[in-house]
C-alpha cells in the first residue's frame, strides 16, 4: 500500500493519498481545490493512475479539488447521496465498497456535522484505518450547527458506530488546527473531551454551546462544492 497524508494550510486540512502498490490505482480523499497541480504531480511521480477522488462531505471551509481532478485524469468523484450533487460521479450509500485495486474501502454513513458526512474505513495487512472526515477529530468532534448538522445523529454517529471500530484502528481526520496527525480509537476514547460525556443529552447540550463563527469561505464553498467545486 502506498499512503501519504497532505497538508492544506490555509484551511488546515488533511487530505489522504492510499494507493495499490501491485496495480498502482489510487484514491484522493477530501482534496482541496488549490492543491491540485501538486496532486497531479505527486501521483505522475509515483506513478499512479487515479481511480477516485472522495469527499467526506460537502466541506465549508474550503473548495473541493474534486472537479479539476475529474477533468484532469477521467477519475470518477464520489460523495454521498445525501449530498444531492448532481455534479459526482456517483453518489454514495451506507456500507458501498470502493475498489482501489487490490485495496477496498468502506463508506460508513455517520451524519451529525452534516447530513452528508461519510467516514472511509480501510484494512491493509490486519491493521485498519478510518479516514474520519469531521465527524472524529483528534481530541474534538465536528460541529454541528449548520449544513443540516445534528448533535444527536453525531452522538449516534459516534458512539454506535466509529467508537465500535477495534481499539487499534487508526484515526486520520479531515482537518487539525494543532498539527496532529494521527490518533487511534483507544485513544480518542480515553481522552476526546467530547466522548467523556454521560449520555445523549450531555453530548447534545455541550455541541449546543459551543458558539463558533461561521467559516471565512462558507458561502461560497458550499455552493461550489455541490457544484465538485467548479
Ligand atoms: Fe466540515
Amino acid at each position: 500500500m502506498i499512503f501519504r497524508q497532505l497538508f492544506e494550510r490555509e484551511s488546515s486540512t488533511y487530505t489522504y493519498l492510499v494507493a495499490c502498490a501491485e496495480t498502482r490505482a489510487a484514491v484522493l480523499i477530501d482534496t482541496v481545490k488549490t492543491e491540485v497541480t501538486k496532486y497531479l504531480q505527486l501521483l505522475q511521480e509515483l506513478d499512479l493512475k487515479l481511480v477516485y477522488v472522495l469527499d467526506t462531505h460537502t466541506h465549508a471551509d474550503h473548495i473541493t479539488g474534486a472537479g479539476a481532478l475529474r477533468d484532469a485524469t477521467g477519475c470518477k468523484t464520489l460523495l454521498g447521496q445525501e449530498a444531492g450533487s448532481a455534479c459526482v460521479s456517483q453518489a454514495l450509500h451506507d456500507g458501498d465498497q470502493i475498489p482501489v485495486g487490490n485495496l477496498t474501502l468502506k463508506a460508513i454513513y455517520t451524519p451529525g456535522h452534516t447530513d452528508d458526512s461519510y467516514c472511509y474505513l480501510l484494512e491493509h495487512r490486519n491493521q485498519m484505518c478510518v479516514f474520519t472526515g469531521d465527524t472524529l477529530l483528534i481530541r474534538g468532534t465536528g460541529r454541528t450547527d449548520f449544513q443540516n448538522g445534528s448533535a444527536v445523529d453525531q452522538y449516534h454517529s459516534l458512539f454506535s458506530k466509529l467508537l465500535t471500530l477495534p481499539d487499534h484502528t487508526w484515526v486520520y481526520p479531515a482537518h487539525d488546527y494543532k498539527g496532529w496527525q494521527l490518533s487511534t480509537i483507544a485513544e480518542e476514547k480515553a481522552y476526546n473531551p467530547r466522548l467523556q460525556v454521560r449520555d445523549l443529552d450531555a453530548y447534545v447540550e455541550l455541541m449546543d454551546n459551543l458558539d463558533l463563527p461561521n467559516p471565512t469561505l462558507m458561502d461560497i464553498a458550499v455552493p461550489a462544492n455541490r457544484a465538485c467545486g467548479k
